[in-house]
């Protein structure tokens, strides 16, 4: 398989050079030459475990890995998740949850990153090659990267993240690992300091190219590629002889293009129901064909905070007919004006797509009714997620399976749960244990030269 960028400046890439090189050098994404029909092996496939439905994916995707080696590493990123089936399907009467939270930090963004921090050390060793990886986060996401490279050999990675201003239980999945390839770098300041702290570092070309600089960015290929495995999976577990819909909750557009990219592999998902927070710039994209940005607002599922979706860009891309010069036209505007307006007469912008949006007290209304229906616990970004999904099954008013997406275990957000269900504990062993570990962390000023010197004296 060939990759390609969405705006036209790159092609015939391999999949090594694709995720090696993360965003395309005009800007753009890349995106796979074509995507497979595998309709008919739907059957075939229905019966494989995990690792079996990701080998068989993944390699329509991948051929220049060697199958024993990529057979290794799928088994290796997922050998880390605490259950058997590594993304489970709950069902309680009409309710389906796709689990995707038994990975090491208890989120779904491990499914991705467990994949590809094993591909980038594998892929690092055969050149040769070290890579530090050096990124920010307000809290959640540095966690699941860090534990995708921890103890790699040919990786260090460095996360920057607000001193003082992320939970405590965010700050100890962060601090607690001892490996000497990972860095916590507490800055004294706030996640807009380490952000441009980030770009400053990246922009001087010369430093990036001595220290082997890289990111593990929501936009790599190999992310979504790893996360369309799951929409499979649990289309097989649901166990409907038919097109079923699934509901996603969204904040950066990885995850629900990965179920679109299934979707257009022949998986019989009916219709993709986004669903946001009160930050609805892709809701109202489709419900209007309006790309138009707003003002972030702080929300009970931050880890959904985002206006701008970076992997939107991939959508229009295979909506605009695979055109680059029309994603390059419509991203241009969007990026001059933060608005675009793509389709002007329709009601429905995709039929692949539904969407709605879930503010705070829809949020924490479908934690409590869940609970008190099916004595299961949501997380604040899944029960977005259960919220729209509500709404759109009562509208739709057929009998079309429902599998909602599960972002994250609710022992993640134990203040969130406490405010709806107080006296029902959201626990989990994994961070009770972190309770009791030595930390480590590097508390830094909000400084470009701190942040530099440290990446300069941790060289091996
Ligand atoms: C990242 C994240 C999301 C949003 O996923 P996208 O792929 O960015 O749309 C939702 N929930 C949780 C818990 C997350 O960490």
């Amino acid at each position: 398989m060939r990759y390609q960028s969405t705006r036209g400046g790159a092609a015939n890439l391999s999949f090594t050079e694709a995720v090696m090189t993360g965003l395309a050098p005009d800007g753009g994404l890349l995106v796979p030459a074509d995507i497979p029909d595998v309709s008919a092996k739907l059957d075939a496939w229905s019966s494989l475990h995990y690792c079996g439905v990701a080998n068989a994916v993944m390699s329509l995707f991948i051929d220049d890995i060697a199958p024993d080696a990529l057979t290794d590493l799928i088994a290796r990123s997922y050998a880390s998740f605490d259950h058997p089936e590594v993304t489970p399907v709950f069902t309680s009467g009409e309710l389906h949850v796709l689990e995707l939270f038994h990975g090491p930090t208890l989120a779904f963004k491990d499914v991705a990153l467990q994949f590809l921090g094993n591909t980038f050390d594998y892929l690092l060793k055969a050149q040769g090659a070290h890579l530090n990886i050096l990124g920010a986060t307000s809290g959640d996401t540095g966690s699941a990267a860090i534990a995708g490279v921890r103890g790699r050999d040919n990786v260090d990675i460095f996360v920057m993240f607000p001193d003082g201003r992320t939970s405590p239980l965010q700050e100890r999945q962060m601090t607690t690992v001892p490996d000497a390839n990972v860095h916590a770098l507490a800055i004294e300041g706030s996640f807009d300091d380490c952000q441009s702290i980030l770009k400053a570092i990246f922009r001087e070309l010369d430093f990036k190219a001595e220290y082997s600089l890289g990111a593990v960015n929501s936009v790599n290929w190999a992310r979504v590629l790893a996360q369309v495995v799951y929409y499979f999976v649990g289309y097989f577990r649901v166990g409907h002889d038919g097109p079923i819909d699934v509901c996603v909750p969204t904040g950066n557009f990885g995850n629900i293009f990965a179920a679109y990219v299934a979707r257009r592999m022949g998986l019989p998902l009916r219709r993709l129901v986004l669903a946001t927070n009160a930050n609805d710039i892709l809701a109202r994209f489709f419900r209007s064909g309006r790309y138009s940005r707003g003002d972030v607002h702080l929300s009970l599922s931050p880890s959904m905070d985002i206006q701008v979706s970076s992997n939107f860009e991939r959508y229009l891309f295979y909506n605009l007919g695979c055109d680059p010069g029309k994603v390059r036209s419509v991203m241009e505007t969007f990026e001059a004006t933060g608005d675009a307006q793509l389709n002007f007469n329709t009601r429905v912008y995709d039929e692949a797509f539904a969407a709605g949006t879930a503010d705070d007290a829809a949020t924490l209304g479908a934690i409590g009714r869940t609970w008190a229906e099916h004595q299961y616990l949501l997380d604040p970004h899944t029960a977005v997620g259960v919220a729209v999904a509500e709404d759109y099954r009562a509208q739709a008013g057929d009998n079309v399976p429902m599998l909602c997406v599960a972002t994250a275990h609710p022992a993640k957000f134990p203040d969130c749960i406490a405010d709806v269900l107080p006296g029902v504990p959201a626990t989990h062993p994994t961070l009770q244990a972190l309770e009791s570990m030595p930390t480590r962390k590097t508390v830094l000023p909000a400084d470009v030269d701190a942040v530099k010197s440290v990446i300069r004296d941790a060289r091996r």
